[in-house]
């Protein structure tokens, strides 16, 4: 890392799937007032490599929302769709030296295999020239200690597993996306709902055959309507209102533990929720009910 740049790197990385809801608000709140409080740079990327799910019009809208929410990132926002021929390199390096392979076996296959991938493809010789594309998962990893959640654990057959890191319609796999461009921005940290706490045991495999440092992983609880159903937009959570700002991200701040802030500027507000975030006081839950 040269001298100029912050010790502390951290960002959000929204889909563009639909505004911003409370759940994502959580995120975004979260990882802005942490990376504030280290004196770090905050950092927006959006996540927009899969144009099927993609909502016309959702990414300039959740960096409107954003800009009201006095959460102003640093440097300019990173679009993943911009980053496609340098996913493709990876791939082709990858396939190259045999730490992926192509295969082409069905989710119906794979349920026979009782639904974790046996790796057959990888044995093919000679290998498979098209399909969808698989790492050879020889970093496995399968323990982490996270700053709230403390250590995790995950199943060996989901560590082991060689995953997808280029789907066979030609996408780029998230898990493939999320790493290099975190290791490009130089992400120190990274904050973000529970939903992926368990998916990072694979984001650090990824790194460690990529030669990658880990960062640190903060894992928020996840706001949902019934137990195991998180606020999402798929299941029409209601966007925030960007004309009361303050509302939301009190009652942000109260869902993450924090003391509420009664200031009407929002961005002294925020700057006041940045020195008194404490993670300590983030409850150590990987989902919370919340009223819709
Ligand atoms: N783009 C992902 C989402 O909106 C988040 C990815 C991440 O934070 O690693 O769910």
């Amino acid at each position: 890392m040269s001298l100029n740049s912050p010790a502390y790197i951290g960002r959000f990385a929204p889909s563009p799937s639909g505004p911003l809801h409370f759940g994502s608000l959580i995120a975004a709140l979260g990882s802005y007032l942490r990376a504030k409080q280290q004196q770090g740079k905050w950092l927006v990327r959006i996540e927009d490599i899969d144009p099927p799910r993609e909502v016309a019009g959702a990414s300039s809208d959740i960096l409107t929302t954003l800009e009201a929410y006095g959460l102003h990132w640093d440097d300019t926002e990173l679009y993943q769709s911009q980053r496609l021929e340098i996913y493709q390199q990876h791939i082709e390096q990858l396939l190259k030296e045999d730490l992926g392979y192509f295969c082409h076996c069905t989710r119906k296959q794979i349920q026979q295999m009782g639904g974790v991938y046996d790796s057959r493809c990888g044995q093919l010789s000679p290998r498979l020239t098209q399909g969808a594309v698989r790492i050879r998962n020889s970093a496995q990893v399968e323990h982490f200690t996270d700053l709230v959640m403390g250590s995790v654990t995950v199943k060996h057959s989901f560590a082991a597993e060689d995953f997808i890191i280029k789907r066979s319609d030609g996408l780029y796999a998230y898990q493939l996306a999320v790493v290099l461009d975190d290791a490009f921005q130089q992400i120190t940290e990274i904050v973000r709902g529970c939903d992926l706490l368990e998916t990072s045991c694979r984001q650090i495999s990824m790194n460690n055959i990529l030669g990658f440092n880990s960062p640190n992983w903060l894992h928020l609880p996840l706001a949902c309507t019934k137990p195991g159903f998180k606020l999402s937009k798929q299941n029409y959570a209601n966007a925030i209102d960007r004309k009361r700002p303050q509302a939301s991200i009190n009652a942000a701040l109260r869902f993450l533990g924090q003391q509420q802030v009664d200031i009407d500027d929002v961005d002294v507000m925020l700057k006041q929720a940045a020195e008194q975030f404490a993670i300590s006081q983030i409850p150590q839950l990987s989902e919370i009910l919340i009223e819709q």
